[in-house]
């Protein structure tokens, strides 16, 4: 939609009466404004890749969202879109593009926690605002210290970032902890539960490493591997599936 009203406006018209006019001339195009004659059509007159616009409205089970697209990327003109292996960051222009967007060259970690993001996550079909990156960013949240937030603030040049960005690059590092193979295997291993929480508070800690406040991540994590595990345990007894709403954990996890 964003991209054909950005077309059109760049030719002094809009979307609707360049459709009319391919209409006229013959072209079928149905009314839904999803259909693929209709995206058929502004890849030809945009002479984009056979691949525009067939990002998946899904990625596994979660929401692939649509969202604003970095604003310099798209010249200046808003557009939205779905950006299934991207995270909160436009790499190439250094813009967070959250609902409101914000030049990040001020903090390189946030870069870096979008090359993460990007390594590690994308190929485990990890998406922004899925259940699994939500709770890993409401573990970081709690973890960062007041103090750390202000100086990446400060650091940034603006008086109040979201949250959201400044605990960017320790919701990434969870978000790969809790997506990892390895760690799922042992924190759904039949096992004494103190066992089981010594080890996850270690990789949290781990991961962390700096943060006085890490142990306070530890508890929305914990909380979802152990009913997790109760479910592993009952899918075992039962012979059946695991249970894994609303997280979608068991596909990380080759157990
Ligand atoms: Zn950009």
């Amino acid at each position: 939609m964003s991209y054909a009203r950005r077309l059109a406006e760049a030719n002094g018209a809009t979307p609707a009466q360049i459709e009319r006019t391919v209409r006229y001339n013959g072209y079928p195009l149905p009314a839904g404004r999803e259909s693929e004659e209709r995206k058929q059509l502004w890849r030809h007159l945009g002479a984009l890749s056979p691949e525009a616009f067939t990002e998946p409205v899904t990625f596994e089970g979660d929401e692939v969202v649509a969202r604003p697209l970095c604003l310099r990327c798209c010249a200046g003109q808003v557009g939205r879109g779905r950006l299934p292996y991207t995270g909160w960051v436009c790499a190439r222009h250094r813009r967070w593009i959250g609902p409101v967007q914000f030049d990040v060259h001020g903090l390189p970690a946030l870069i870096a926690a979008e090359q993460r993001f990007r390594r590690v996550l994308a190929p485990r079909s990890v998406v922004v605002d899925s259940p699994v990156y939500r709770l890993a960013g409401q573990a970081a949240g709690q973890a960062v210290e007041r103090a750390c937030l202000d100086q990446r603030a400060q650091q940034l040049g603006f008086d109040a970032p979201p949250q959201e960005l400044l605990v960017y690059p320790e919701t990434v590092r969870l978000a790969c902890l809790i997506t990892d193979s390895r760690f799922l295997d042992v924190a759904f291993t039949r096992s004494p539960e103190q066992q089981r929480v010594e080890f996850v508070t270690a990789q949290v800690e781990r991961v962390l490493a700096g943060h006085e406040g890490s142990w306070l991540a530890v508890n929305p994590i914990w909380q979802m591997l152990h009913l997790m595990y109760a479910r592993v345990r009952d899918a075992e007894l039962r012979g059946g599936l695991v249970a894994d709403y609303p997280w979608g954990i068991t596909r990380f996890w080759r157990g």
